[in-house]
């Protein structure tokens, strides 16, 4: 399970020991040592996990927080803030600011991954919901009734055997506005008449229940697993409250804590899982419901279509170059013809996985159809992308493919590509695929297993 981590910070000897501690758990880590640089960075590298250091001369670690949550290229990204200071204070200011957790510095390495893999748990399960998203309503505005649901009570289940624990989380939650229930009021007609529960705090410390039991039923049965979990541990619980995180409890919050924590870490929570279930209901009144192509798990021609859309847009106001490979395989019908489909099937997903380790991350790997394939390179010029494309087709024809043909030959694959650029303002996406086209036609027509590109 291997992520990539932004790490923020102004001190030099810190950025180094963290990078050090998480290359230890075969992170890839990028690293920025102020404000500025962070939120750049955040865009153009797209890092799954951002850790922000919070004291920073120029810009601090909040105003970074709140400006990666106001844009929308960023906002999904969790930040965990990094702080010296542990006061309830400033971690309620980070919560405010859109912090989707916090460590204290110097950062114990057992906190630190735990709440990595549940962040990147989390991140998992949105992932896919983002990319289904992207082709259809825009993130960042919300509708009218989408509000509505960010914004409704929030019903609360304490499950806890200490009654004066229970005691203890009712009132603050009460005076906040939240509904609560115990166990018991979660079956009567309170809780029904209340609706959707949105949260479960989950006592670990000194149950009579096994607290790990639960977490892990709770997020395997399916009329509860978007509940969020809120555990509630003794500092001393520092293992179980781990394999608390481990199977699916989103957050831990440590005794003692405050009203203000508590109602921060449930509003952090509520907020996600609201987030989640806007996407998803956008995604079910959606027209197409994934722009995953099935096969081969590359994006299929609407989300194709959609990013060039997008980056035409960049391209065409920016001034930053853009281009597109197409990629065909060659006689690709007599492999299913001589081996099957089977075979076939098999050598399309083989060929998209090294399509995929050929190709920089930002590049839009897509499967508009059949065993044509499109690879979208943002800020890449005609060159570099004829490189590119050579080097994708050395990939492909350097080694043949095991297509599980039980005659056990390998199977010689080669590919023909062509290559076309972003004009200017006047070109459009028809253009630039027409030009691709025309460029591959040209590489096949050349004897295949070679690249080409149109000029103009
Ligand atoms: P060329 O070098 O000119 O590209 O020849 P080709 O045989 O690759 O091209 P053609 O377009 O004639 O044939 C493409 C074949 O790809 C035909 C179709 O059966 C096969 N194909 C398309 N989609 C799939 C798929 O999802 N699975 C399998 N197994 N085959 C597919
Ligand atoms: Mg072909
Ligand atoms: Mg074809």
């Amino acid at each position: 399970m291997s992520a990539r981590i932004l790490v923020v910070d102004d001190i030099l000897a810190n950025r180094r020991l963290m990078q050090a501690k998480l290359a230890a758990r075969y992170y890839s880590v990028i690293l920025a040592e102020n404000g500025p640089e962070a939120l750049k960075l955040a865009c153009t590298e797209a890092p799954e996990i951002i850790l922000l250091d919070i004291m920073m001369p120029g810009m601090d670690g909040y105003e970074v927080c709140r400006q990666l949550k106001a844009s929308p290229e960023t906002a999904h990204i969790p930040v965990v803030m990094l702080s010296a200071l542990s006061e309830t204070a400033d971690r309620v200011r980070g919560l405010d600011a859109g912090a989707d957790d916090f460590l204290t510095k110097p950062v114990d390495d057992f906190a630190l991954a735990s709440r990595l893999s549940a962040l990147i748990r989390y991140n998992a399960v949105t992932r896919e919901l983002r990319q289904r998203e992207a082709s259809g309503v825009r993130f960042g505005a919300f509708s009218e009734e989408e509000n509505e649901t960010l914004n409704r009570d929030v019903n609360v289940l304490v499950v806890d055997t200490n009654p004066y624990n229970v005691r203890r989380l009712r009132e603050p939650l009460e005076a906040a506005g939240h509904h609560v229930f115990t166990l018991e009021e979660a079956e009567g007609p309170n809780m029904t008449r209340r609706g959707k529960l949105d949260l479960v705090l989950l006592g670990l410390s000194d149950q009579a229940y096994d607290p790990l039991r639960l977490c892990a039923h709770l997020r395997t049965n399916d009329e509860t697993r978007a509940l969020s979990i809120i555990v509630t541990a003794e500092d001393t619980d520092n293992a179980l409250a781990g394999r608390a995180l481990e199977l699916g409890a989103s957050d831990v919050i440590q005794q003692p804590f405050t009203t203000e924590e508590l109602l921060a870490r449930i509003r952090t929570q509520t907020r996600k899982s609201r987030y989640v279930e806007i996407l998803r209901n956008r995604v079910d009144t959606g027209l197409e419901l994934s722009v995953i192509d099935q096969l081969t798990g590359l994006y299929n021609r609407r989300y194709m279509n959609n990013q060039l859309a997008l980056w035409i847009k960049r391209a065409g106001m920016g001034g930053k170059p853009l281009s597109v490979v197409s990629v065909d395989i060659d006689y690709f019908k007599r492999v299913n013809d001589i081996y099957g489909h089977e075979a076939g099937d098999a050598v399309l997903k083989l060929f998209a996985e090294r399509l995929m380790a050929n190709v920089r991350p930002k590049d839009i790997v897509c499967r508009p159809g059949g065993e044509e394939f499109l690879v979208i390179m943002p800020e890449t010029d005609g060159d570099l992308a004829c490189s590119a494309a050579e080097r994708i087709r050395r990939a492909i024809a350097s080694d043949p493919f095991d297509a599980g043909v039980r005659d056990a030959r390998k199977l010689v694959i080669t590919v023909s590509a062509g290559v076309s650029t972003f004009h200017g303002e006047q070109d459009t996406i028809a253009d630039m695929l027409r030009r691709a086209d025309d460029a591959l036609y040209r590489a096949k027509t050349a004897g295949r297993n070679q690249v080409k590109s149109i000029a103009a």
